[in-house]
């Protein structure tokens, strides 16, 4: 994804209260994130631990959203619904999300599981093993790397509504 300004992202903000947008803290390695790796930007909230953020293109806007951590959390450990990694090199949570506009006043949520930590854009280019890739893990990696994007403006689809 292209680089994004600090006020870009807050402006990004579909699904949060002017406040909870003007006061999110931007990720610790801001400065040094390289932006060609990722598909979207997420990270946890320095200071609020089940806080998350998640800013994902579409074409040429910026869809971001305010993602809390279920209290609860599964007991087997599930798959990310956005990266699929089946080496599951990291935990996995349960996000709840308020859908944009007055469906998210009402309280509409939308749930999904994601890499605790949002791993997901390293985690689809890691190169599998032959195991899981055959005899092009180029290709297969690429292909991980669509998949991941279109699982991520999905979820940013069913936010906007
Ligand atoms: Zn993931």
């Amino acid at each position: 994804m292209h680089a994004l300004t600090e006020s870009q992202i807050r402006k990004s903000f579909v699904n949060t209260t002017l406040r909870e947008r003007n006061s999110l803290t931007l990720p610790p390695s801001f400065a040094e994130l390289d932006w060609d790796q990722l598909d979207f930007l997420a990270w946890r909230d320095p200071k609020l631990p089940l806080i998350g953020y998640l800013v994902v293109p579409i074409d040429d806007t910026l869809v971001g959203i305010l993602l809390r951590q279920g209290q609860r959390q599964p007991r087997t450990r599930p798959q990310c619904s956005f990266c699929e990694d089946v080496q599951l090199p990291n935990e996995v949570a349960f996000f709840s999300a308020k859908r944009a506009g007055a469906a998210g006043r009402k309280g509409d949520t939308v749930g999904t599981l994601l890499c605790s930590g949002f791993e997901c854009n390293a985690n689809v280019r890691v190169r599998a093993s032959a195991i899981f890739a055959g005899d092009d893990p180029e290709a297969v990696r690429q292909q991980r790397i669509e998949r991941l994007r279109a699982h991520a403006r999905g979820f940013a689809g069913r936010i906007l509504g």
